[in-house]
């Protein structure tokens, strides 16, 4: 990664391939990704990486599926985890405090684990580690995207400081307020849930042994998430109007909480590292793409972190568009133009409305407590559960894994 910009053609003008605006988790892989690969790339964020590793950031952690961690070794950033993964070997799922399981064992679907946790900060420190190990691949932060002006053979992005990026494609990777998507005029759809999210990490006395835990809860779902060491990740979320209540808590009061949800098979737990909330809503973009511009994860996309997808389909995401740029690019053609940004959608697209609705639907399902749904709840778990080997039990755990639909070069484990 070099600090400053590649060939300048005026005093500030810089020049790439292509420019990514907003370097999130997803922003920087596909950085990553596209730098190994040789292709020219700026990465432009408006936070500066020492905020981004501060304590104060992302107290979260993502669930990386079998198929985002291939993408991730692919694009050299997993080596830089060091191990700091915890792997998933069993997934549990229960409703409301009851005994009707679904229960998934890795073992079934083969030898690999379901995933692994990673702490937001671990995994945002690797993709730093692996960008300064990339020539073709420039990291512009912080410094703010103003305004775009994308013309028919080259775009333009001003930045805050006067500087000026021109490239062949703006990749928009800035977030549920993209400016990108903005600028496009590109609408969305979406709702809020009235639910938000705590999370917490807390430390524990009994090993967890690799297991995942999904409680739904009227409320919200509760989830457990088994990180390396003694240690798991908490996703707890509730109604919006309660949560002020939980936060304002002291810390013995906070722990009590947390224990009375977790019960007694992690022993006595204490959270550690501070509190932190994120509101939950979901929304889907009408189109992914236009004029020089393709826009990939949360600007697209955004859900319920109820099944622990949305970087998953964001790293998918990213693993098509570098595929269609890197071909493209390999032939002298053009990354910008309309035949490779057209066929970007066209594979995305599916898998994201499918993910989108399967995930509305077990929210509003599972967060309530109306009679007649918990019984036919109930009655759903026990059947997806009962035929250890029935195909529906086997599609739903290679969804989690992320290994179905057709898979980009990266996911299959091949370079791009
Ligand atoms: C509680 C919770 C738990 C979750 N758990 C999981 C999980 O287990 N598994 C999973 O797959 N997903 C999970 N998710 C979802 C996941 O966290 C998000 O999908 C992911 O963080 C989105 O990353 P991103 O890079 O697309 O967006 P962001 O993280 O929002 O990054 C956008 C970046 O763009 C920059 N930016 C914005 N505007 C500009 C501009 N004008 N100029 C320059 N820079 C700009 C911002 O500074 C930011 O760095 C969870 C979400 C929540 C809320």
């Amino acid at each position: 990664m070099s600090t400053e910009a590649p060939a300048p053609t005026t005093d500030t003008d810089l020049i790439a391939d292509v420019a990514i605006v907003g370097g999130g988790l997803a922003g920087l892989s596909l950085a990553a990704a596209l730098g190994t690969a040789g292709v020219r790339t700026l990465c432009i964020d408006r936070d500066s990486p020492a905020h981004q590793l501060g304590a104060t950031f992302d107290g979260r952690t993502t669930a990386i599926s079998h198929g985002s961690k291939k993408i991730l070794e692919g694009a050299g950033v997993w080596a830089h985890l060091n191990g700091d993964a915890g792997p998933i070997l069993d997934i549990r799922v229960t409703d409301q405090n009851r005994p009707t399981f679904l229960h998934y064992d890795h073992r079934e679907v083969g030898d690999q684990p379901f995933g692994y946790i990673v702490e937001n900060i671990v995994l945002r420190r690797a993709q730093f580690a692996r960008l300064a190990e990339l020539p073709s691949v420039t990291h512009l932060a912080p410094v703010e995207v103003t305004a775009l002006d994308r013309g028919p053979t080259m775009a333009t992005i001003t930045l805050a400081d006067g500087r000026r990026v021109r490239a062949r494609l703006v990749v928009g990777a800035d977030g549920r307020g993209s400016l990108c998507r903005k600028d496009a005029g590109i609408a969305l759809v979406g709702g809020s849930y009235d639910q938000t999210a705590i999370a917490v990490t807390v430390e524990h006395e009994f090993p967890h042994h690799g297991v995942a835990v999904e409680m739904f809860l009227p409320s919200g779902p509760f989830a457990m998430l088994p990180l390396t060491g003694n240690r798991t990740s908490i996703v707890w979320s509730d109604k919006s109007a309660a949560v002020p209540h939980y936060m304002g808590l002291d810390e013995v009061a906070f722990t009590a909480e947390l224990q009375a949800r977790i019960g007694d098979w992690l022993g006595a737990v204490r959270p550690i590292g501070g509190r932190y909330i994120f509101p939950l809503s979901w929304q889907h973009a009408q189109r992914y793409i236009d004029r020089r511009l393709a826009l990939i994860s949360e600007t697209i996309h955004a859900m319920h972190p109820i099944a622990g997808q949305g970087l998953n389909m964001g790293l998918r995401d990213l693993a098509a568009l570098a595929e269609v740029i890197v071909d493209a690019w390999r032939l002298g053609l053009d990354v910008g133009g309309t035949a490779t940004l057209e066929r970007y959608q066209r594979w995305r697209r599916f898998d994201n409305v499918s993910l989108l609705g399967v995930t509305d639907g077990l929210t509003r399902l599972f967060s309530n407590d109306i009679a007649p749904l918990k019984v036919a709840r109930g009655l759903g778990l026990a059947a997806v559960n009962s035929a250890p080997l029935m195909p529906l039990k086997k599609l739903f755990m290679r969804h989690a894994m992320g290994i179905v639909g057709e898979l980009p070069r990266l996911v299959r484990g091949e370079p791009l």
